[in-house]
């Protein structure tokens, strides 16, 4: 999401003010850091790199700091008033304000604060995406009103808006019209989306996947993140009927204990999770699964992590994220009593993440010697002779080609498994 914002700031820079990107921080007229109070400790980031940007604004006083995403949102002022070389102040809800904002900070002399939640404005002001390639971002729904005990989101980003239907249509169509091929529909729980068509009516997000799967050139959908809870047997069934949905679902689960889903607020059991994963499996039975956790939240005992463990195993789920939890001021799980120490926290987080990268090692050894349809995104990092794209299910492939295949779908055979990455052999172009 947060890249998706950059890109957005970016767009509104070059539309409105002719900005271009420089990769030297030295030859900028305007730094721009947006970021991430998730965790501490992306927050803390902040202020290190704010750091490092001091001498430049020391030397060249006209240089412009901006800082904008959701550490920006939960500080506002406070945010400008301890690191003094910071000029603007803005939320993931006014990027869009950017030029003005810029403006007003060049010719004042105070910082320039606006942390508003505008819903929409942002949507109907920015111009137009610029060119993404073969794969593209589009948000379809922003905010979150979900309030788990853990989380800053609903308060970083305000409550939940969908974009109208007729917006995310033809901006997708846009990007297909630029070479997208595959689209990843953003937003912190995108089956909650509950958008207007153009008559007033409420469209949900399978009914929005219908729409999205007959957009000319779009051949693969991918959608980040969706919530247990609104995960409607309407948008189970779109696994048998849209091809385009990839054979990949991201899904965060947070925890396999109930006692430990009721203190986050999640709204779901183990129980019904699995219940989940069972009739999506009904419709694609090698479907992947990926998942958030939060390891030691307030409370969380041995007992209550093995559960975890036990639905891990249950599961088998593909790459996932997971993370000690933590403490974030002003979220109603901050006041909890936590006894576990950071050490016992450490070696679940080590022995979860281990279980889970044996299991996807797995599942990318399976794959050996199978046919995998791959979207070539460009060159390997490693090489500028060879490709790289990826499967359905998030695996990064690297191959050589008879000739240029970049933007287009390939057909490989799968002949090396590494830690992070495939290696393939070249039979054809697929579509
Ligand atoms: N809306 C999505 C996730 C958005 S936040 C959902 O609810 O599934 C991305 C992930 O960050 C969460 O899934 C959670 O695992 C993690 N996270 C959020 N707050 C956290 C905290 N206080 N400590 C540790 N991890 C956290
Ligand atoms: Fe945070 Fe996701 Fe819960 Fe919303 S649903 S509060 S974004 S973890």
């Amino acid at each position: 999401m947060n890249e998706y914002d950059s890109s957005r700031m970016l767009d509104v820079l070059r539309h409105d003010c002719g900005f271009d990107v420089t990769h030297d921080p030295s030859n900028a007229d305007v730094l721009l850091l947006n970021t991430c109070s998730i965790r501490e400790k992306a927050q803390e980031k902040v202020f290190s790199q704010l750091g490092q940007w001091r001498p430049l604004k020391e030397k060249n006083p006209d240089v412009l700091i901006g800082v904008g995403g959701c550490v920006a949102s939960q500080e506002g002022e406070s945010l400008a008033a301890r690191a003094k070389q910071v000029d603007v102040v803005f939320g993931p809800q006014t990027i869009h304000r950017l030029p003005d904002l810029l403006d007003q900070a060049a010719t004042g002399r105070k910082a320039v604060i606006d942390i508003s939640f505008p819903e929409m404005e942002k949507f109907d002001c920015l111009p137009e995406p610029g060119h993404q390639g073969p794969v593209a971002y589009v948000s379809v729904m922003e905010g979150c009103s979900k309030y788990c005990t853990y989380c800053v989101v609903p308060y970083t980003r305000g409550e939940e808006f969908s974009r109208p239907l007729d917006d995310v249509l033809h901006e997708i169509g846009l990007l297909a019209g630029q070479g997208a091929r595959e689209v990843t529909l953003l937003g912190q729980n995108v089956n909650g989306y509950r958008g207007l068509d153009r008559h007033g009516n409420i469209v949900d997000f399978s009914l929005l996947l219908y729409y999205v799967s007959d957009i000319e050139g779009i051949e693969r959908i991918r959608y980040t993140s969706s919530h247990p809870v609104e995960f409607s047997d309407n948008l189970i069934d779109t696994y048998a009927e849209i091809p385009e949905l990839v054979n990949h679902v991201h899904l965060p689960v947070q925890s396999g204990s109930d006692r430990i889903l009721s203190a986050m607020k999640r709204g779901y059991t183990a129980l019904e999770y699995k219940s989940i994963i069972r009739k999506l499996r009904r419709h694609r039975p090698d479907v992947s699964i990926s998942s958030d956790f939060i390891v030691g939240f307030p409370g969380e005992t041995d007992q209550d992590f093995e559960d975890t463990m036990e639905l891990v195993e249950e599961v088998g789920f593909d790459q996932s994220y997971s993370f000690i939890y933590s403490r974030r001021p002003g979220t109603p799980a901050a006041s909890l009593e936590d006894p576990v120490s950071l050490d016992v926290k450490k070696q679940r987080l080590q022995r979860l993440q281990e279980t889970i990268r044996n299991a996807s090692m797995d599942r990318s050894q399976a794959m050996l010697g199978t046919d995998q349809v791959v979207l070539v995104e460009g060159h390997s990092k490693k090489s500028a002779q060879e490709y790289s794209g990826r499967t359905e299910n998030n695996r990064v492939v690297n191959f050589d080609a008879p000739h240029d295949v970049r933007g287009r779908f390939v057909r490989l055979e799968i002949t090396g498994v590494y830690s992070n990455s495939l290696r393939g052999a070249f039979h054809e172009t697929a579509m």
